[in-house]
């Protein structure tokens, strides 16, 4: 038979959102006449907005007749959208990008994987406990993760996420190659400042490592010394790929489409110790592996950055935001304590004075709320004790299960 990639048998077991997947049908089974309310989501639940569904019927449209058909793509995206991404993004906040740093792709998720690719399976990594669970499992499956003993890997330093320090990790006290970083953070909904951010990118300069900075959340970004971008800290274009995605921004988890900015300064060493750019492998990468994102697509993000565009966006988050809100409210009200949902959509909590196991407050929740949420155990060990709520839901909803919860709870 044929042999496997093996470091498959290293990854955990299952995948956190089918087990609560399984435990909400097991429930439902059980009592068929409850409706239980979705606040674990991950996904988001507003549809597209119109400027957007006219932009991809454009498209569509030109699609339909041979003159404006269109085949293959440029390779890193069109330029009407990456220049309208350079513009909108970038130089109207002063941040200095180039529209040939700019990689559109189908989705974080995927580029954040395949990153991996360009970095040597040597390369010590940096991950944030608790942490959206892709980054251990791209890292895991190329064999990058060491050894498993006592819980954790050997060739991962684990950041610590914790109440004490705000969610935001202190630096490591050596040298790290690789370091992943996400803010707005998914799962504890913490946003870091300028000055925090700063002292990675310095620490980042000093040794000579790289900083994958995952920013799909940087349209729910309101207080205004948090960042949106690692570029807005000087220098970051030295040491950071920003991933960012118009998922959770624009509704597109479906539509899938998002971006990757590799900025041109950065280098890499081959074994040999010759020099080479990491914009170029990325490109390299891109062009043996994918073909692009669809041209009705790229339309239909295009129309994002139109005044309309813009506006819907803001207006997006600003309901996901208030749904955050109701929840971090009521759960404060019932002894929990609670962070994140004021620059993020997510509410991260525990119970106040006295740990509770994630599993057994999911399902607390689900028997009797009818409410379900995701165990933070899921995300690291540090988000044991700790449950996450997503303000993705209506906003109907997020009232009524509000209201459960603090009529059962
Ligand atoms: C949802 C999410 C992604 C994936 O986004 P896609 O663009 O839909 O692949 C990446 N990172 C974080 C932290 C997320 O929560």
């Amino acid at each position: 038979m044929i042999s496997v990639n093996d470091n498959f048998r290293l990854l955990p077991e299952s995948y956190l959102f089918s087990e609560v997947g399984r435990r909400i049908r097991e429930f439902k089974k059980v009592h068929s006449d409850k409706d239980v309310i979705r606040m674990d989501i991950g996904d988001v639940t507003r549809p597209l907005f119109p400027c957007v569904i006219e932009g991809m019927k454009e498209g569509l449209e030109e699609m339909s007749k041979d003159v404006s058909f269109k085949g293959y793509g440029p390779e890193q995206g069109y330029d009407f959208l990456r220049n309208a991404i350079v513009e909108f993004d970038y130089s109207l906040k002063g941040i200095k990008i180039s529209a040939d740093e700019i990689f559109v792709g189908d989705g974080a998720k995927s580029d954040l994987g395949n990153l991996g690719e360009i970095f040597s399976e040597k390369c010590s990594i940096a991950l944030m406990d608790p942490a959206y669970p892709a980054y251990f499992d791209d890292n895991v499956i190329d064999g990058r993760a060491g050894r498993f003993e006592n819980g954790k890997f050997s060739n991962i330093l684990y950041l610590d996420c914790l109440p004490e320090n705000g969610f935001i990790p202190t630096l490591p006290d050596r040298k790290v190659d690789l370091i992943y970083l996400c803010f707005p953070n998914n799962p504890t909904g913490a946003a870091i400042s300028k000055k925090e951010l700063k002292k990675w990118v310095d620490y980042a300069l000093e040794n000579q490592s790289i900083i994958i900075y995952d920013s799909a959340y940087e349209s729910f970004v309101r207080e205004s010394d948090k960042v949106r971008s690692i570029y807005e800290i000087e220098n970051a274009d030295q040491v950071a790929i920003e991933v960012r995605s118009f998922s959770k921004t624009a509704g597109f988890t479906g539509v899938r489409c998002g971006y990757t900015v590799v900025p041109k300064y950065l280098k890499g060493l081959y074994a040999n110790g010759e020099k080479v750019s990491l914009n170029s492998l990325w490109l390299r990468r891109q062009t043996t592996k994918f073909n692009g994102v669809s041209y009705v697509t790229q339309k239909g993000a295009f129309a994002l950055y139109s005044e309309e565009g813009r506006k819907s966006i803001k207006e997006n988050s600003d309901y996901y935001l208030r749904n955050a809100a109701v929840i971090a409210g009521s759960l404060g009200e019932k002894g929990f304590k609670v962070y994140g949902a004021k620059n993020s959509p997510y509410v991260w909590a525990c119970l106040e004075g006295g740990h509770k196991d994630s599993w057994l407050l999911f399902q607390q929740l689900l028997e009797e709320c009818n409410i379900s949420v995701t165990p933070g155990i899921g995300f690291g060990s540090h988000g044991d004790g700790y449950i996450r709520l997503t303000g993705f839901n209506s906003y109907e909803n997020t009232l009524k299960a509000m209201e459960r919860f603090r009529s059962r709870f």
